[in-house]
């Protein structure tokens, strides 16, 4: 067997470890934004680019009783819908967007979020990640989200060498089985947050740190972002 495939194969059953110990550590590893349908999912990603799930969750109640059709946020008059987004920053770019994204769903999908990636992609600020949050979440189509947390943890974890997202979701899916993709970007983002943190990962309390290179390749080497 080519060394290669070796590899690739080993890398597999690491993946398939890592992910039972992650779902074992984060039971209620999911989307952490509050949503009822797809529309409402949309609105909160396009939110949540810089900024806390926690804060857009604090911002979207009072958004979603305002607005609850994409032609209710193409009709608002723009200061309303910036002040409405304001406490998520990035104000007049969001709000921009969010009514955007709407007037696409109304003129090419008859008012219904789309539940393709090739026409979620017409959307404006809709990227591969939030396409794949909305497929898996309201459409039952697993994908790897690839957020900041992912490229980070899959690369200490040695899952990936690239720093383009489009690269790492594709190494990504080739280690798991479809349908695992989604709950897979769920736990990657909830271990990023509890113990592999940006700056200070805590490898000595880390559920896989017999699965992963990271703590033995740090020392005098460049450390993985
Ligand atoms: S061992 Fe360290 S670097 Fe590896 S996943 Fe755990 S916290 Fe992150």
């Amino acid at each position: 067997m080519a060394a290669n495939k070796v590899t690739q194969e080993a890398n597999r059953k690491r993946a398939g470890e890592v992910l039972e110990r992650l779902m074992e550590t984060y039971p209620d590893a999911r989307c952490s934004l509050d949503f009822k349908d797809p529309l409402q999912l949309l609105v909160a990603t396009i939110l949540a680019a810089q900024c806390t799930d926690e804060r857009v969750n604090l911002t979207t109640p009072s958004l979603f009783k305002r607005y609850k059709t994409p032609k209710d946020y193409v009709a608002a008059p723009d200061e309303e819908l910036q002040e409405a987004v304001r406490s998520c920053g990035f104000y007049r770019q969001k709000a921009k967007a969010i009514q955007r994204a709407c007037q696409t769903i109304v003129e090419r999908f008859d008012g219904v979020v789309p539940g393709t990636m090739e026409d979620l992609l017409q959307l404006e600020g809709v990227g591969r990640k939030t396409a794949n949050v909305l497929l898996g979440e309201c459409f039952g189509t697993p994908g790897i989200i690839v957020d900041t947390h992912c490229k980070r943890v899959s690369a200490r974890l040695g899952f990936t060498k690239s720093a383009e997202p489009g690269k790492i979701e594709q190494d990504l899916m080739r280690l798991l089985p479809e349908e695992r993709w989604t709950e897979f970007s769920h736990c990657l983002v909830f271990h990023g947050r509890a113990t592999c943190q940006a700056r200070a990962p805590q490898c000595s309390r880390c559920c896989v740190r017999d699965l992963c290179p990271f703590p033995d390749s740090r020392e005098g080497k460049k450390v993985a972002r």
